[in-house]
């Protein structure tokens, strides 16, 4: 293992070595890093659900008055869901899905990384082809990897581009799906969910949507951007990964029934592992309902995002959305390592981004906002930031 060594020496002289820091969660929007209280700008906890304790103190009296009942409270569900895992609060969350999607089919997994690993290597075959966004997450390219299908990519958000290999494929293969996050991770711009209705209209192909950093911040319910853009139901699949605005862990899809049934006898990452814990399981569904009723907290993020895109206007943050999440690309991997350094001082915690979690050249401070944040505290940082990337 010494080559393991050389490289790893290799990472830290490139600023490319990735460590793992000890943080505490201190209450809303803060959070504790070698002891140091810090507004936090780099996690997803966008309607600052996951730090609200009155929102925590609700579910756990509610727990504590249904005497603890195992089969919704429990620690551990023990079992895969296709054995003895499968608690009611699973049939519950679904069936609580399905209503507001308004959709035949829904399923839990245990993470948004697992959703998109398995669902397109349980439901694609030889001859399926993927077209995916360039820029989509790495756990739907892991997924388009473990496929029989082929796999090609479109320029990011480039539609003009997508049509043209559909022009150019569409006859050579059986089914086509078309893949894209609708809120870009890494970038925080969005797709044109209604373009892309039309195109799979035009070339029948199914849609496949991630809906990572949209789920709870976007539509009149917080059903995410499809919503707002009310095309869901011309939406074959919508995975909800939940550890994001959700505060929580796992990761829904909506889907047809057929979809879900076949997911549930050939999907791999659903079928060889533990179910969520029950609790997991109802808290999501607590969680669902509330963020229904966060419009405000939806507006003030949108509110919040419009202020820090203008106030990094000066120094090249051409974002034209308003999204939760706005990156300030800085070129190379050293000076965003140097820049979120200088901002950890100043009280701010947000991590670099690096190649080759981002294209070369293209390293980045992900500035993800929150609704708890004040707008003094943003003002505040923005000039800390002006200050640190004119140095
Ligand atoms: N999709 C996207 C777009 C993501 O950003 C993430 C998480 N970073 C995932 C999927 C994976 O979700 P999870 O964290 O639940 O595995």
């Amino acid at each position: 293992m010494e080559d393991l060594e050389n490289k790893l020496l290799a990472l830290t002289e490139n600023h490319h070595l990735r460590e793992l820091h000890d943080v505490r969660q201190e209450g809303e929007g803060v959070i504790s890093k070698e002891g140091r209280k810090l507004i936090n700008l780099s996690g997803n906890d966008y309607l600052g659900i996951a730090s609200n304790k009155l929102l925590l103190k609700e579910f756990y009296e509610e727990a504590l008055e249904n005497d603890l009942s195992i089969s919704h409270y429990g620690l551990s569900a023990s079992s895969s869901r296709l054995l003895s895992g499968n608690h009611p609060a699973y049939s519950a969350y679904e069936e609580q899905l399905k209503e507001y999607y308004n959709k035949d089919g829904a399923l839990l997994f245990n993470s948004g990384y697992h959703a998109n690993l398995g669902i397109l290597p349980a439901l694609l075959e030889k001859r399926d082809l993927i077209v995916s966004d360039k820029l989509n997450h790495a756990s739907l390219i892991d997924g388009f990897r473990l496929s029989d299908a082929d796999f090609v990519r479109y320029r990011h958000l480039d539609y003009d581009h997508l049509r043209k290999l559909l022009q150019q494929k569409r006859s050579d293969y059986n089914k086509i799906i078309i893949v894209t996050e609708s809120i870009f991770s890494m970038d925080g711009d969005c797709a044109d969910l209604q373009v892309l209705v039309q195109i799979k209209k035009e070339f029948d192909c199914l849609l496949y949507v991630d809906e990572a950093h949209a789920i709870g911040c976007r539509g009149e319910n917080g059903l995410g951007f499809a919503e707002e853009q009310m095309v869901i139901s011309d939406i074959d699949i919508i995975v909800a990964p939940l550890g994001k605005a959700m505060a929580s862990q796992g990761a829904f899809a909506v889907m047809s029934k057929s979809i879900q049934d076949w997911l549930v006898n050939r999907m791999r990452p659903f079928i060889f592992t533990t179910a969520l814990p029950p609790v997991t399981v109802h808290w999501n569904s607590f969680v669902l309902e509330k963020v229904k009723g966060m419009n405000n907290e939806r507006i003030k993020l949108q509110e919040l995002s419009k202020i820090f895109v203008n106030g990094l206007k000066e120094i090249g943050v051409q974002q034209q959305y308003n999204t939760c999440i706005v990156p300030l690309i800085v070129g190379e991997n050293e000076r965003a390592v140097h820049i979120a350094k200088g901002l950890e001082e100043e009280g701010v915690l947000v991590f670099p981004i690096r190649t080759p979690t981002v294209p070369p050249n293209t390293a980045r401070l992900r500035f993800s906002l929150h609704s708890k944040i004040s707008s003094e505290e943003l003002t505040k940082t923005i000039k800390q930031i002006h200050k640190l990337y004119h140095y």
